[in-house]
């Protein structure tokens, strides 16, 4: 396709698209959300209908843009994928919908960066299936309408706060994706081992998953690396002293945090006292955007109880303390 802003397919590190599941019964963990979708795709289907517009909220790499492509798959549908910064103009969406065929899936990534006025052609677009154009300007500006093929929008989000609340309405689906357990992540690695065709025993699995910080791309990435010191290292085999070493070597520690994690934990203790420190401040130290310190780094170490979010800023749990092996100072117990 040659609209600059229809990306074929996502192609992150390592291309990960071996790894996708391909399927609801494939995909492993947020097993309500599976079960919600699994009905709502099957209805759908018997209806002969468009689904209903589906929002997918949480961190990066839990399997937002997997699910979107699963759902077009058992709608029987195609999969178009784009995303909110990429639509710079009203027209970059129009020639997109317009494309679209009947009950199709429109994946849009990182939807609460969507431009305003991308934003306001997309509401008559999910409610009534319709685009209402301006065409000229000035006193000679009119609008045309424009009758759409019912389509499904999938938006997906790191920011649900930063949605406006029209469009967060107009999303019949909204879905809240979890960190994975270590037992779901477990599972994940050893069938991606299967996939790479890289022997990994029940132990070595286990440590690549209590180690991925809940987050299935992080798995099969870490994955990747330990395979590839099993392969130049050891006999090709992932025990659990081979992804321990591996996995340290890297720099990823016992709870799966990483350099970026430490900094902010180290951050925090040492210049802050535990705090309370605001995210400005925090993100200015780190030389960090805010929103990666509350997109990326902090969804994780809040789910881990290593760090509370206060009306004063950001403040070490205990078990921050105990992690960094240092005594934690007498104000921050009051
Ligand atoms: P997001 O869109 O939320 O950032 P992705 O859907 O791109 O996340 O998933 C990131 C990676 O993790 C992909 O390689 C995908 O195959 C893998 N993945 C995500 N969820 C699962 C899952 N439940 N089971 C197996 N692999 C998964």
């Amino acid at each position: 396709d040659a609209d600059p802003a229809l990306r074929p397919a996502p192609l992150p590190e390592d291309n990960d698209r071996a790894l996708r599941p391909q399927g609801l019964d494939e995909f492993i963990g947020q097993a309500e959300a599976r079960s919600n979708l699994r009905v709502f795709v099957q209805s759908a289907r018997q209806r002969g209908e468009a689904m209903d517009h589906t929002l997918f909220y949480g961190p990066p790499g839990l399997g937002k843009t997997t699910l979107a492509q699963i759902m077009a798959r058992e709608l029987g549908v195609n999969f178009r994928m784009t995303s909110g910064p990429v639509l710079a103009k009203a027209g970059d969406l129009a020639a997109i919908l317009t494309n679209l065929e009947a009950r199709d899936v429109l994946f849009i990534d990182e939807i609460h960066r969507l431009n305003p006025v991308v934003e306001e052609v997309l509401y008559p677009a999910m409610e009534d299936f319709e685009l209402d154009l301006v065409i000229g300007e000035g006193p000679a500006a009119r609008t045309v309408r424009i009758e759409l093929q019912p389509f499904t929008l999938v938006g997906a989000t790191t920011r649900m706060g930063l949605l406006t609340t029209p469009l967060r309405d107009r999303f019949g689906i909204p879905t809240r994706l979890q960190f994975y357990t270590v037992d779901e992540l477990h599972e994940i690695v050893r069938r991606n081992a299967r996939k790479l065709g890289a022997p990994a025993d029940d132990d070595g699995a286990r440590e690549i998953a209590r180690r991925a910080r809940g987050t299935p791309r992080i798995a099969g990435r870490l994955l990747r690396r330990v395979v590839d010191f099993a392969v130049v290292e050891g006999d090709g085999t992932i025990t659990r002293a081979l992804a321990d070493s591996s996995l340290s070597r890297l720099g990823v520690d016992h709870l799966g945090l990483d350099g970026a994690d430490r900094r902010y934990l180290h951050l925090i203790a040492e210049n802050y006292a535990g705090g309370p420190v605001g995210v400005e401040t925090i993100a200015a130290a780190l030389s960090e955007s805010r929103d990666a310190i509350e997109e990326v780094i902090e969804p994780f170490l809040l789910q881990q109880g290593l760090v509370q979010r206060t009306p004063r800023g950001r403040m070490l749990g205990q078990k921050a303390w105990d992690h960094m092996g240092l005594p934690m100072p007498r104000k921050s117990r009051d």
